[in-house]
């Protein structure tokens, strides 16, 4: 029996990969069409996995399936090896954002954390977003002033249109020279962090904005 391996975000895009390939038998497009559907599909989540063992490629290869049902189930079985999102006790919380008194926890409990590529959450009294990541090994977290707007836009993080907050961050990027000096960051994320966890099919934005967030690099 192989170890959970799948993250959150590779498995959404193994489910975008299998809509695709419902949608064009539904659309009843020809059987070379497809074929290469599914050739191409099976390529690019082989290529999530580059250390996969052989049990798990006999797993994650759906090249052979037909229907709706040997997707679902295909679906359904690969959800068992979805990684949760790493155990995390309230005191380590709050160690990582030592600014905020009086900081507001999420419930955990209430929350799925097998479905969560990054844990975010708002505390409404001081209008802040706050979001914690593994990233490269390590769980980070930064804090970043929201404003909801009623425009709806793209999310930096997943691509979903939908209801959108801009948030920004205030880097750590300091200047040599200049002791004022202060960068921040904006960008425009779901307000909806779990409805953003159910989109996200890669983690790069997220990384690039979280490292830039950070960076505790000098510019001279
Ligand atoms: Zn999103």
């Amino acid at each position: 029996m192989t170890e959970k391996y799948i993250k959150n975000a590779d498995f959404n895009f193994i489910h975008n990969q299998v809509a695709l390939i419902k949608d064009s038998y539904k659309k009843n497009a020809s059987p070379n069409v497809i074929q290469a559907v599914k050739d191409i599909a099976n390529l690019k989540i082989m290529a999530l996995f580059p250390n996969a063992m052989d049990e798990q490629k006999e797993m994650l290869d759906l090249s052979t399936l037909k229907t709706d049902q040997e997707y679902n189930k295909y679906i359904q079985q690969l959800h068992v090896y979805l990684l949760p999102f790493p155990k995390i006790s309230e005191a380590q919380m709050k160690k990582m954002f030592p600014k905020n008194k009086k900081l507001k926890l999420p419930d955990l409990d209430k929350m799925n954390l097998h479905q969560l590529t990054y844990l975010s959450w708002v505390d409404i009294s001081t209008n802040k977003k706050f979001i914690m990541f593994e990233l490269e090994g390590k769980m980070v977290g930064i804090e970043c002033k929201y404003t909801l707007l009623n425009k709806d836009n793209i999310c930096s993080f997943c691509n979903r249109f939908g209801q959108v907050a801009y948030i920004s961050t205030v880097t750590k990027e300091k200047k040599a020279k200049n002791p004022d000096y202060y960068k921040a960051i904006g960008n425009y994320i779901c307000f909806d962090s779990t409805e953003c966890n159910k989109n996200i099919t890669n983690v790069d934005y997220l990384t690039t904005f979280l490292k830039e967030s950070l960076g505790e690099k000098t510019v001279l």
